[in-house]
């Protein structure tokens, strides 16, 4: 007889193990199985985010930036240090006991909340059965109600460059680099490409990023986009603009890559290559034949604006379906779904989905862009705060960038916070919570920020929106 349960989780990324924990608070009998093993051989559960994506990649992010303050800027604050060295082992280890810790409170949270764990591969059968291939080799099948796929994502492969771990590595490889590369190439400018290559060249790599499209960063705002390849670049990230790879070749110890820009073709040698150009679905034995879920045309399982796929009772969230491959995207889908298995009427909403790159100065977004919403017919206003005027990032030293608030110009309703500075993603969220409750531009200037925080370019820039800004020229007069 199969064990049966009311939700079978596949997958315990942000998406599955999110889904898992909230079923079985609104009382689902609920299990959840993961197949993946980490470093240390044994099953790591939260997913790409915690192993090797969002938590790995942060702890690096603040490790060189640490390293990057104190070679370059303590000195302004008087501070001097002697020589300051970086010993990457040291900091990729603990990078790895920030991801052991986490992936160890997930397994923690799961038992706490009752959820049953079944370590091995998880595939879909027919009638709603799951199969599972244990570690031990065993098979077992579960019965279920319903079903959550959430099997993720896994870095894309091109053929000039195949990932061999060692010279040519994926995102993954990234994180674990044991020296700093002399010479380290990046194919790809999406967050990911951006974000390790700020990693190394803060520690003193020399990074080219090569990446096919002639436009920086497309999905954020123009002006954004323009300041962070400013800034960027005068960092040393050599950013290199509708280049398309077209081979690479290793030799030693050393990658030589091509690749064809608007000056033909070219060449460059390095002593690592990161290959970062997107991410692709995990479907691979995940379904039988005939259990009946389909994917759409790019290999995404299809699902409906409430994660339902083809087969009632099935849904599927997170990385695996369509939209921003994010983490909180994947677990707010996985709440959802959760609480409509339960009977509730939950939904997402899709607007209000904050992106962020986690360089320094951090570039975060929610809401459309001003080319968007122009696009669109859109009339609207646009009020900016430079951080150059902030009291608060004066004090700290962290003076790039600025806030950019987009507003209805016939209602006033704030359409975009765009922001490109320090806690950029913080200042986001507080413009995402504000939108979620169909916030003015009026409403955000009539609040009262805490002074000298960053908070207050948001006010400032909500204040611009109309002309009212108090500590910068208005663009806008009243
Ligand atoms: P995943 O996290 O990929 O989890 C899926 C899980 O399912 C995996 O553990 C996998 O082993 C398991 N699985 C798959 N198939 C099966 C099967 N058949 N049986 C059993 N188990 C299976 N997002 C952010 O929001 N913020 C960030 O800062 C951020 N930084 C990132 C940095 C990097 C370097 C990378 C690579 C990604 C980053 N992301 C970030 C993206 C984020 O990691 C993903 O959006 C998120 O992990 C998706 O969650 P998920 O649950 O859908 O899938
Ligand atoms: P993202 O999907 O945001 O992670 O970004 C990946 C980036 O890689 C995209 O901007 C792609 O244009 C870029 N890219 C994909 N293939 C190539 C290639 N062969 N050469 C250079 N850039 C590429």
């Amino acid at each position: 007889m199969s064990q049966k349960f009311d939700v079978v989780v596949i997958g315990a990324g942000p998406g599955g193990y999110v889904a898992a924990i909230k079923a079985a608070q609104l009382g689902l009998k609920t299990a959840c199985i993961e197949k993946y093993q980490g470093k240390e051989g044994k099953t790591a559960l939260g997913g790409t985010c915690l192993n090797v994506g969002c938590i790995p990649s942060k702890a690096l992010l603040d490790s060189s930036y640490k390293f990057h303050e104190a070679h370059e800027s303590f000195k302004v604050h008087g501070i001097s240090t002697g020589d300051v060295a970086i010993d990457v082992p040291t900091m990729v280890a603990r990078k790895d006991q920030i991801v052991k810790n986490l992936t160890g409170g997930v397994a923690a949270l799961l038992k706490a909340n009752g959820v049953t764990l079944f370590e091995g591969h998880g595939k879909l059968l027919a009638g709603k059965q799951v199969e599972v291939a244990k570690l031990d080799g065993s098979t077992e099948v579960l019965a279920a109600e319903n079903v959550i796929l959430a099997s993720g994502s896994k870095p894309v492969d091109i053929p000039p460059a195949p990932v061999d771990q060692d010279i040519i590595v994926d995102s993954t490889g990234a994180l674990d680099f044991q020296d700093v590369p002399k010479r380290l190439g990046v194919i790809g400018a999406g967050v990911i490409g951006l974000e390790l290559g700020s990693v190394w060249a803060r520690l003193g790599a020399e990074v080219t990023v090569i990446e096919a499209l002639d436009k920086f960063l497309p999905a954020a705002d123009e002006q954004v986009a323009k300041e962070a390849q400013k800034i960027l670049g005068k960092q040393g990230l050599n950013i290199r603009l509708g280049a398309r790879v077209t081979g690479s070749k290793i030799e030693g110890r050393e990658v030589t890559v091509n690749f064809t820009d608007a000056n033909g073709e070219q060449q460059q040698t390095f002593d690592k290559l990161i290959v970062a150009v997107g991410r692709r679905p995990v479907t691979t034995d995940l379904l039988a034949a005939d259990s009946g879920v389909n994917l759409d045309e790019r290999g995404f399982i299809f699902v409906d604006d409430y994660c339902a796929t083809s087969v009632p009772g099935v849904y599927a969230i997170g990385d695996v379906v369509r939209g921003a491959m994010l983490a909180h995207k994947a677990s707010e889908e996985g709440v959802v779904v959760a609480e409509r298995i339960a009977g509730h009427k939950a939904q997402l909403n899709y607007d209000l989905i904050p992106s962020v790159i986690y360089t320094h100065p951090e570039i975060a977004w929610v809401g459309k862009s001003e080319q968007v919403l122009k696009s669109e017919g859109v009339e609207v206003n646009v009020g900016t705060f430079p951080f150059a005027a902030s009291g608060r990032a004066m004090a700290a030293n962290d003076t790039a960038g600025f806030v950019k608030v987009i507003a209805d110009a016939k209602t006033d309703r704030v359409l975009g916070v765009h922001v490109i500075g320090p806690s950029a993603a913080e200042l986001v969220q507080q413009g995402a919570i504000g939108m979620e409750f169909g916030t003015s531009a009026e409403d955000l200037g009539l609040m009262v920020f805490s002074h000298p925080t960053l908070s207050e370019a948001l006010h400032e820039a909500a204040l611009a929106v109309n002309g009212h800004a108090i500590h910068v020229a208005n663009r806008k007069k009243r």
